[in-house]
This record gives C-alpha cells, sequence and structure tokens, in this order.
C-alpha cells in the first residue's frame, strides 16, 4: 500500500509544485528502485512487509514500465521525423513542441532570454509582413527559422530577374511568380511547421484594417510612401506594434512605433510625407545587395525580440545604420502632439 502511495505522492506532489516530467518519472524510478530494495532478501522483512507487496511485483512493474517507455520514446521518433505539420492538428499546431521542432529551435531554448516559454510565444505569435522585396527576404526567412507560427505576407508583384540581386528570398527558376508565393516555397522549404498566408494582392486601405486585426505585430518593408503611411495609420488605429524599416543606396533604417504603448506612430517622426521624386526608390537610385539583408534581418530580430519580452526594443529609438561607412547610430524620436495619425499624447 505505501508502495504505491509513493508513486501517487511523486506524480501528485510533482504535478502541484510544476516539476518537469524528466524529474518525476527519475524520482518514480527511484522509489521503484527502494521498493526492490526493501524486498531484498538481506533486508529485514518488516520493512518489506510494510511498503506492501513482494519483490517479483514490482520487479514485472518495473520491466513493464520501462518497456511502454521504450515503446513510446520509439514512436515518438519514427512519428517526429515523418511528422507533416500540415496534417497536425491546429492546437497541436500551438501547443507542444514536437521532439523534431525542439531539436529545431534548441539553440533558441537553451538562451536565457528566450527559453522555452519564449519560443512558445513565437509559436503562437502571428506576424504579418508587408512586401516580400529586398527587406522581406531576410526578414521573412529569419521569423520562419525563429518558429514564428503564423506568417502573414502581402504583396502584388512577381519576381523579376532585376530583384535576385539582393531579394534571397526568390530564385532564378521562379522569375514571373508572385512574389508572396515565392516567398512561400522557400520560407516552407527552410520551416515545414509554421504556416504561411500569402496574400497576392497590394495593401490597400479597404482591406488593411481587416488584414492587421488578424495579426499580433506587424513588419512593413516596403519602398513606396503611401503604403508606408497606410500601414501606419491602420496599425496606430488597431493599436497594433509596428516594426517598419527603410533603405537607401548604403544606409538603413529601423524602428519600432507602438502608440499603444506610449511610443511615437511613423507619421509622428515624420510627419511630412517627401515630395514625389525627392526620396528615389532602390530601382531609382541603386542599393547595396546585402543591405537590406542586414536591415531586413534587424527586423526580424527585434519581432523576435518584441515577441519574446527579450532586451530592449526600439520603442521610441530610430536606428540608423551607414553601410559605406560602416556606423550605426541610435537616435531617440518622441509622440508629436496633434499627429493625425495617433494623435500624440
Ligand atoms: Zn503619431
Amino acid at each position: 500500500m505505501i508502495g504505491i502511495l509513493g508513486f501517487v505522492a511523486v506524480f501528485g506532489a510533482g504535478r502541484w509544485l510544476g516539476w518537469p516530467a524528466r524529474w518525476l518519472w527519475l524520482l518514480a524510478w527511484g522509489w521503484l528502485l527502494v521498493l526492490l530494495l526493501a524486498h531484498a532478501p538481506y533486508m529485514p522483512p518488516q520493512l518489506g512487509e510494510f511498503v506492501g507487496g513482494e519483490f517479483r511485483g514490482w520487479f514485472v512493474l518495473g520491466v513493464l514500465a520501462a518497456l511502454v517507455l521504450a515503446y513510446r520514446s520509439l514512436l515518438g521518433r519514427v512519428r517526429g521525423r515523418v511528422a507533416d505539420p500540415d496534417t497536425l492538428p491546429r492546437g497541436q499546431r500551438t501547443g507542444a513542441f514536437a521532439p523534431v521542432e525542439l531539436e529545431r529551435y534548441a539553440r533558441h531554448i537553451m538562451l536565457r532570454e528566450i527559453g522555452g516559454p519564449g519560443q512558445k510565444n513565437l509559436k503562437a505569435a502571428r506576424v504579418l509582413v508587408v512586401g516580400a522585396g529586398g527587406l522581406g527576404s531576410s526578414a521573412l526567412m529569419y521569423l520562419a527559422g525563429s518558429g514564428v507560427g503564423v506568417i502573414g505576407v502581402i504583396d502584388g508583384d512577381a519576381v523579376e530577374g532585376s530583384n535576385l540581386q539582393r531579394q534571397i528570398i526568390h530564385a532564378d527558376a521562379r522569375i514571373g511568380m508572385p512574389k508572396v508565393f515565392s516567398a512561400e516555397i522557400a520560407m516552407k522549404a527552410l520551416n515545414p511547421f509554421i504556416e504561411v498566408r500569402p496574400y497576392h494582392r497590394r495593401l490597400e486601405a479597404a482591406l488593411a484594417a481587416e488584414l492587421v486585426a488578424e495579426y499580433d505585430l506587424v513588419l512593413d518593408g516596403t519602398d513606396n510612401f503611401d503604403t508606408r503611411y497606410l500601414v501606419n495609420r491602420v496599425c496606430a488605429a488597431a493599436g497594433k506594434p509596428l516594426i517598419s524599416a527603410a533603405i537607401t543606396q548604403w544606409e538603413g533604417q529601423i524602428s519600432l512605433y507602438d502608440p499603444a504603448e506610449g511610443g511615437p506612430c511613423f507619421e509622428c517622426v515624420f510627419p511630412q510625407r517627401p515630395a514625389p521624386g525627392l526620396v528615389p526608390s532602390c530601382a531609382e537610385a541603386g542599393v547595396a545587395s546585402p543591405l537590406p539583408g542586414v536591415i531586413g534581418a534587424m527586423m526580424a530580430l527585434e519581432a523576435v525580440k518584441h515577441l519574446t519580452g527579450a532586451g530592449s526594443g526600439l520603442r521610441g529609438r530610430l536606428l540608423i545604420h551607414d553601410a559605406l561607412y560602416a556606423e550605426t547610430r541610435v537616435i531617440g524620436v518622441k509622440r508629436r502632439a496633434g499627429c493625425a495619425a495617433c494623435g500624440g499624447a
């Protein structure tokens, strides 16, 4: 009787105290060893009677338990290797990690600032990326690699040969394909455990609010000002944080605009839309191939930090990277009273 109660106590107390399953099993095996020793021939018979049962009974139980565990572990390994995440029920995709996922995200989980809880946050997160161009290329790939559960990507363009100098999510063989589908292929090839939602259209005002409402965080890597201001307005109205970045030739900038949490919005910092033609696009002015990769990776990094709560983000700070002279500086930015997008403060 005491023998059985011991197991109940181990699992009951362990569960109550929130111990990891591995500790519970270790304690349970330890207790079984104690029970077997209590029935050993050189022990006083009263001890065996006190814990109950007999040596053979406990021994058979131990062997059976070991067989069950070995079978489950083998099954888990086989299943994990062939797991097709698309066939997993939704709950399983957002909940527990399959063994192969734990292995995949091990370098994240061992980081003190991310760990298991942070990786779960990433898996439960929904991130919308506006633009599958240069900035989107590395942002999308690293979001996929990081294990962000649902990644939406919206872009109305198709892959062109002149994109491939820097838009490394695409491929020569996919010239002519809508960028969002090309990006989906690359992201799913890197990480089949995530859900990619491609929207092959330009972000327009009529759609934007409804779309943004479905996501926790928005990344804007477009190169046109209409979309940039539109995304900011929609995010500010919906109270969604926005990581927005821009590049020209050799210089990039990035910040987290989050007026719901007291930071400025994009329009607080850039109230005046530049006159048409004043700020040339990449197509007009050129851009160094790795620059969007650097800034796009920073977008993904700030997204991972924001979703896991690691470190300090870029709320209220604008990071400017001058690649030509290898200089990076950060300037403070504030909310602007009477801002048309977020209302200021
Ligand atoms: Zn504002």
